[in-house]
């Protein structure tokens, strides 16, 4: 079945460019240019992905993401045109999966796009029995390969795409101590625009949601000059 997907832009041509690549690519696109089209096209049958460009003439892609999030846990990517704007998609913990600066290639769109749906399809979840849950002894954390996600004392912690390729690829060789470049590397491989400082808002972000759990604070540990490491 194809895979629907709410697209909110304002700026006419890239919206025309997008809606082309993905059309193309076989999704079925519905296009909103305000926030007040796009929270209309939520109440219709739901979109399996949301693309919200940040800055619309009603308000911003952050109320429709806000509004998404109250039922839904749908991927949603962010359109951003401007850097202090993405300080704002990974601090305000409005759980985006990913975020395209502008100006971007529609392609590189449309590939991150196929990689979020390819990762949340229902699919994901009945892996085989090979890659079942790996529980490291005595630690509050568990990460299930399979499913891609990460418990905290038996319950999913809600993480996003980045949060969660972080915490696992610390999880995956406890104690080690991982540089800013590897992680940007290992994580965020596919994001051409990260920086270290991506890496340190991330750590804070899932330190943050870890701390809400009740795990202690240490549990992942700055190594001073040289990086992170988990402790479990
Ligand atoms: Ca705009």
């Amino acid at each position: 079945m194809r895979k629907r997907i709410l697209l909110l832009e304002d700026e006419q041509a890239i919206a025309d460019t997008l809606l082309y690549v993905l059309r193309t690519d076989g999704f079925e696109v519905r296009h909103a240019r305000l926030v007040s089209e796009a929270l209309e096209a939520l109440h219709g049958e739901p979109p399996d992905l949301a693309i919200l460009d940040v800055g619309v003439p009603d308000g911003n892609g952050f109320d429709v993401c806000r509004a998404i999030r109250k039922t839904s846990d749908l991927p949603i990517v962010f359109l951003t045109a401007r850097s202090e704007e993405i300080d704002r998609i990974l601090g305000l913990e409005l759980g985006a999966d990913d975020y395209v600066s502008k100006p971007f290639s529609p392609r590189e769109v449309c590939a991150r796009v196929r990689a979020i749906l390819r990762r949340s399809a229902p699919g994901r979840a009945a892996a085989p029995a090979q890659a079942a849950a790996a529980t490291t002894e005595g630690s509050p954390l568990q990460l299930d390969e399979a499913s891609q996600r990460i418990r905290c004392g038996g319950l999913p912690l809600a993480l996003t795409r980045y949060e969660y390729l972080l915490l696992a690829t610390l999880m995956r060789r406890p104690q080690r101590i991982f540089s800013r470049r590897e992680l940007m590397d290992l994580v965020w491989g596919d994001a051409p625009d990260s920086s270290e400082r991506t890496v340190d808002a991330h750590v804070k972000l899932v330190r943050a949601k870890l701390r809400e759990r009740g795990v202690a604070a240490d549990l992942i540990q700055t190594h001073r000059n040289m990086g992170y490491s988990i402790q479990i």
